[in-house]
């Protein structure tokens, strides 16, 4: 995909240790993306477009197949999965909830209709009225009313299309959903609501989240833990709070001051210097080197590898000890 390898190795036995408590979720890359969630955790993956991460994210639920390598989940590839009850087992505790509500709900079906559907496809409840009397309950835990069902999506604001879509990825209980930029085509002042609302879901129902967004101010507000993605690298990774009190990555920096964000203000401000770069076609050593005020001359060539500083892990030449004392 866009000319990176990518291998994602989903370590086992996640799945069923998520699914019975206390597992975590391991994603590998050969590009660097290596990373873990624990269950009940919102791990938000950062980037800016390009960065890769709606692709970890179609691969993490099966929807794209990757260019090389192989996603696993449980010890098992997604994609070579045999026998299609296994399939979806897996299907199943797995959802998805997508950017824009307008694009993923089909605005000829019924709200009924749409959150039924994988209720049926999953055959979850086989009697129409028990399915039903499962929809209003599903609407009323997103905050909708139980006779919205019988509306059709056009009938509603973005920010309660995206309950709809929200609705419909809890029909099928999940325990894993990816969140794939599900507040950034709403209007700010409902961004809020839902994403409290995503929070509250996770509380009540004990959901594990990979959370992918451009928006720093976004994912401070629900992450446990960051990695920051560039250029299909994962750069930095931190626990949030570590992430937001004490950034590292010149990248991470760059981003954190380009939020408009009142606890922001005094800092030394950065632009973010030039455009990123074609990922087809990433510059070498670090990818970051063309457009970092830090840049020194290894940089262009020798990939950097992940450094440990406190409980984040920094893909940057400038924590390397032995560099700094040469
Ligand atoms: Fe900047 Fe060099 Fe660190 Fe890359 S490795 S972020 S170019 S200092
Ligand atoms: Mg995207």
């Amino acid at each position: 995909v866009g000319g990176l390898r990518r291998v994602f190795d989903l370590s086992k036995p996640w799945l069923n240790r998520l699914i019975e408590g206390g597992g975590r979720v391991t994603l590998t890359a050969v590009d660097g993306v290596d990373f873990s969630i624990n269950r009940g955790e919102t791990y938000a993956l950062v980037g800016e477009s390009g960065s890769g991460k709606s692709t970890i994210a179609k691969m993490a639920v099966g929807l794209l197949p990757p260019s090389a390598g192989r996603v696993s989940i449980d010890g098992t590839d997604v994609w070579g999965e045999k026998g299609a009850d296994a399939m979806r087992r897996m299907r199943r505790k797995i959802q998805m909830i997508f950017q824009d509500p307008f694009a993923s709900l089909n605005p000829r079906w019924r709200v009924q209709a749409i959150i039924e559907e994988p209720i049926k496809a999953f055959g979850l409840i086989a009697d129409p009225k028990d399915r039903a009397a499962r929809v209003g309950e599903l609407l009323s835990l997103v905050g909708l009313d139980a006779r919205d069902g019988q509306k059709f999506p056009h009938e509603f604001s973005g920010g309660q299309r995206q309950r709809i879509a929200i609705a419909r990825a809890l029909a099928s209980d999940p325990q894993f959903i990816v969140c794939d930029e599900p507040t950034s085509a709403l209007d700010v002042s409902v961004q809020a609501q839902v994403l409290n609302l995503l929070r509250d879901l996770q509380e009540r129902l004990g959901l594990t989240y990979l959370f992918i967004s451009h928006n720093l101010a976004v994912v401070r507000h629900v992450a446990t833990r960051v990695g920051v993605l560039y250029l299909g690298r994962l750069v930095e990774e931190a626990p949030a709070r570590e992430l937001f009190a004490a950034p590292k990555h010149p990248y991470t920096k760059m981003l954190l001051d380009a939020v408009p964000d009142i606890e922001m203000e005094g800092k030394e401000r950065l632009a973010i210097a030039g455009e990123i770069p074609n990922p087809v076609n990433p510059p070498p050593g670090c990818h970051f080197h063309p457009r970092c005020p830090f840049v020194m001359e290894h940089c262009s060539t020798e990939t950097p590898p992940a450094h440990l500083v406190g409980d984040a892990a920094v893909r940057c030449h400038l924590f390397a000890e032995d560099r700094a004392k040469t």
